[in-house]
């Protein structure tokens, strides 16, 4: 891929790649992903990892995956992996797999620099007093008592942080640089904090931990980084970013550029949230296909290519906006629409016996797995003397313009033959449980004599059909931007599960892969459960419907 040079950059990222690389300032870009392994990623992760991984490919560049584990409470091997997988996943390798982690040594040796250039010193405030003395957006800010503190008392004092000789949060280092700067991350913001954990890689060799902001643009300065993608959130962190980078040792010094954060409706873009909403079992887990994750995302049947096209799609800007749940699942209906293989089920039976065809036979119907692409092939459908039908395809009181069954009336099952309805069998609940038909044998391929039959439906065979569990999703917020709300857990849709344990589908798929994906005819978008389905218990998870019917 690469974009040629008379062609327009798309977005404003690729613009000042496209220069940079014009001017000649860069030779060779280098980009990363840098997620901090405290939790799955989720759709807004995927619009970073296209970004970066997308602009260095386009450019032959290349594009590290570097995991940000500076926070170890939070952060665990399990989720790194998880991460790992999800980026393959998506369709990208990285040239490296990075930690921040790897650089604690070097990040040290860069701290031990700016206290000795005089631009950073111990200071004894506790977090609460650092806040006050902080000051406001109105207000300048204090400087601590300890501000002064000699270099050679800092110098010892650090290394003895290091070395354990004090209690967690008893110091912190601090940068030196402006307490009563416009920007509040300027005033002599925290670089080290003494905290006394477990580190998933370091174990204990370490008990102070650098601070996102140092660690950020001292890693990517180490990795040769061009450009240094963010989101807008950063753009107040840019100052402190290149102060260190200004101030320390070291040649690279990245470009920070950032764009605007995905924000998707009726959905949240938080892996703490997302966290809360695991831990608290509103979900079944990371990977429920309700959850905004990859995992999540996969396990419904999104495809990488509808992912990464929803990327390209939305696009890259300045400028915040949240985005239509409806975008992200035309991308998945294009796609599937295009590759899914066709199949019939039904998710609410209804029997119908026909009863003039044979009762012992069996014919082996011919059916496309794609109208439009003969290269999938054809299978055989079953057709026997009991099928079943969708319960909402028969209508004793139809509805205006009700093309499918009634009493009395025809329709076609699709691919197969006329039937006709004469009785209707209810239980003693007046629950409709069979309906008696008749079938016209002239009619396998062919439009019946003298009359037109306007509806096709969908059946299974009944001998041959296997059953499944059907589960189908719904958004799982109530409203468009749960993420606004003081308790977001409040506005969970009740009804975002809706479980169908009698369905029937036809019996070609009993050797269907877990993860295969169909469409099943007049119905919608499905996936065969990677988790929960088995040999005798299928399960499959509803994608996305056919048409958008979310109103
Ligand atoms: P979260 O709040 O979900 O943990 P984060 O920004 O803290 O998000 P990181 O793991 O630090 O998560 O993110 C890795 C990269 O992904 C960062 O560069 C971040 O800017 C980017 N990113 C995270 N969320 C989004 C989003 N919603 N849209 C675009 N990029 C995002
Ligand atoms: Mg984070």
């Amino acid at each position: 891929m690469s974009t040629p040079e008379n062609l327009p950059a798309t977005n404003f990222i690729r613009q000042i790649i496209k220069n940079d690389l014009a001017d000649k300032k860069h030779h060779k870009i280098v980009t990363r992903f840098p997620p901090e392994p405290n939790g799955f990623l989720h759709i807004g992760h995927a619009k970073s990892i296209c970004l970066n991984f997308g602009v260095a490919a386009e450019n032959q560049g290349i594009c590290h995956l570097r995991f940000d584990d500076t926070n170890p409470e939070k952060e665990s091997e399990e989720y790194a992996q998880a991460i790992a997988r999800d980026v393959r996943w998506l369709g990208f390798e990285w040239a490296e797999l990075k930690y921040s982690s790897d650089y604690f040594t070097q990040l040290y040796a860069f701290a031990v620099q700016l206290i000795e250039k005089g631009l950073a010193y111990v200071d004894s405030l506790n977090a609460e007093q650092i806040r006050e003395y902080r000051g406001s957006l109105t207000e300048p800010g204090r400087e601590s008592p300890d501000r002064n503190r000699s270099i050679a008392d800092n110098l010892d004092l650090f290394a003895r942080m290091r070395d354990g000789e004090f209690a967690d949060g008893q110091y912190v280092l601090r940068a030196k640089i402006d307490m009563a700067s416009a920007n509040i991350n300027m005033r002599d913001p925290t670089l080290y904090r003494i905290r006394r954990v477990h580190h998933q890689r370091t174990g204990d060799d370490w008990c102070l931990y650098p601070m996102y902001d140092y660690t950020h643009c001292i890693s990517d300065a180490l990795e040769g980084i061009t450009h240094s993608l963010c989101t807008l959130e950063f753009e107040d962190h840019r100052p402190l970013y290149d102060w260190v980078l200004d101030n320390i040792d070291i040649a690279c010094h990245p470009q920070q550029i950032e764009f605007a954060r995905l924000v998707l409706e009726y959905t949240i873009v938080s892996k703490r949230k997302l966290n809360q909403l695991v831990v608290e079992q509103h979900v079944s887990g990371w990977d429920d296909p309700r959850m905004p994750t990859l995992a999540g995302l996969r396990r419904a049947g999104y495809t990488p290519a509808a992912i990464r096209e929803f990327c390209e799609r939305i696009g890259v800007t300045k400028k915040d906006s949240s985005i239509e749940m409806a975008v992200l699942e035309n991308c998945i209906r294009d796609d599937l629409n295009n590759t899914a293989a066709r199949a019939m089920a039904v998710l609410e039976p209804l029997k119908v016996v026909i009863e003039n065809y044979p009762d012992d036979q069996v014919e082996e119907l011919e059916a496309s797995n794609h109208p439009q692409n003969e290269a999938m092939g054809k299978r055989k459908v079953p057709f026997s003397k009991v099928v079943y039908i969708e319960q909402d395809d028969f209508a004793e009181v139809p509805p205006p313009k009700f093309k499918r069954l009634i009493t009395g009336g025809e329709v076609r099952l699709r691919g197969a033959y006329v039937i006709k309805c004469h009785a209707v069998i209810k239980n003693e609940q007046g629950k409709i449980t069979e309906l008696r038909c008749t079938y016209d044998a002239d009619t396998l391929g062919k439009k019946p004599e003298g009359r037109k039959v306007k509806g096709v439906i969908h059946w299974v065979s009944a001998t041959h059909a296997l059953n499944a569990e059907v589960r189908l999703y719904d958004r799982l917020f109530n409203v468009p931007n749960p993420g606004a709300e003081e308790d977001f857990c409040a506005v969970l849709n009740p009804n975002s599960l809706q479980i169908l344990t009698d369905a029937k589908i036809e019996a070609s798929l009993a050797t269907a892969e877990p993860g295969s994906r169909f469409q099943f005819e007049r119905v919608g978008y499905f996936c065969l459960d990677t988790e929960d389905s088995h040999a005798g218990k299928l399960v499959f998870n509803r994608t996305v419907t056919l048409r958008d019917t979310w109103a």
